[in-house]
């Protein structure tokens, strides 16, 4: 019976290991002895009154961090950071592993923080409350960017994909180029209703409609989202329509906004709303027509619309009066886009 207590001995003594209170930068001693930062019991092997003297300094720098204080010989494969543990200088942090996070643009975080978007799990090292906080995860789904939709975005504006205010949207198609030339402002930006009802339009579309809204001009933000809350209320509450009736609407400011959009039929030229875009520039064109910058905003916008895929390459370019006996777009701006080389003088 000595012998075999006295043989579990030395195979504890062999065995145990003082690793865990060592690898805590705390060290193993008797606990009479005197330890400024406390014992802890069950980290040191041994007798039950060899317990672990806890560094007086704290580790929670490091944790906080999602790392892991060690000596730092051994393997870590986030990288040691110093500073932020306790015990001897060769004791450091290995930096948990958060790049799964970060490669998914996010931002590992004790869950019990706010986020402006959605928490995924499994992405961030530590604790299994630090989770990664992904702003905008819809979007990021599908490529786009979040931002403000005042700026300028080389694809389209989506709503609904990012958190935050209604403004800020998510722009798809970072292909440069595409439509990083013409400014689209969004519903939410120029304050528009919601439509009553909507119609998806199928796309491309092969017919361009070039329309004027009569009335005044204008030439800043302010005054253009104005008239175009105008216009929409014109065309619900008068005409009975459903929505603004203009796919876009363009503004001497030289930015469009958007009315309908690409992914509505709209309600512009009688007979043709559902083979067709339209876009309004705000005014009365008779006499004269728009000025430069309207005028490129219009030409940006349908090159945007092909490039989207919205508008066939081949498409073909019309004032509203080819096909109604209505003088809309005004003989100035009529004059000006039969000029455009996609304009077509053969009927629709
Ligand atoms: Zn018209």
């Amino acid at each position: 019976m000595l012998e075999v207590v006295y043989f579990t001995s030395v195979v504890l003594c062999v065995l145990g290991s003082d690793a865990p209170c060592l690898n805590d930068g705390g060290t193993c001693q008797y606990d009479h002895l005197p330890c400024p930062g406390g014992y802890v019991s069950g980290l040191c092997s041994g007798a039950s009154n060899r317990r672990c003297c806890q560094s007086s300094g704290s580790d929670a720098p490091c944790l906080n961090t999602g790392g892991t204080c060690q000596y730092d010989h051994l393997s870590c494969p986030g990288g040691y950071v110093s500073g932020l543990c306790s015990g001897a200088s060769n004791r450091r942090c290995c930096q948990g592993d958060d790049s799964a996070c970060l490669d998914e643009g996010g931002t590992c975080q004790d869950d019990s923080l706010s986020c402006s978007g959605e928490y995924v799990s499994g992405l961030c090292s530590g604790a299994s409350n630090r989770r990664c906080c992904i702003e905008d995860s819809a979007c990021r789904a599908r490529d786009g960017t979040c931002q403000d939709d005042s700026l300028s975005c080389p694809g389209e504006y989506l709503s609904g994909l990012c958190s935050g205010a209604s403004n800020r949207r998510c722009c798809i198609g970072a292909d440069s180029g595409m439509c990083s030339n013409v400014k689209v402002y969004s519903r939410a930006t120029w304050g528009a209703r919601d439509p009553t009802s909507v119609s998806a339009i199928s796309t491309p579309v092969d017919l361009f409609f070039i329309h004027h809204t009569t009335g005044s001009r204008c030439y800043d933000f302010s005054t253009c989202a104005a008239k175009v809350r105008n216009t929409q209320n014109y065309h619900m509450n008068t005409k009975g329509w459903s929505d603004i009736g203009y796919s876009f609407l363009v503004g001497e400011d030289g930015a469009v906004y958007e009315g309908r959009g690409w992914n509505n039929v709209g309600a512009h030229t009688s007979g043709y709303n559902s083979q067709s875009f339209a876009a309004a520039v705000m005014g009365n064109f008779m006499t004269t027509k728009p000025n430069t910058a309207a005028l490129n905003a219009v030409k940006n916008l349908i090159q945007c619309g092909v490039n989207l895929g919205h508008i066939t390459s081949t498409y073909r370019l019309y004032g509203h009066r080819d096909v109604s006996t209505s003088s809309c777009p005004g003989d100035a701006l009529y004059n000006e886009i039969k000029t455009w080389p996609d304009y077509s003088t053969a009927a629709p």
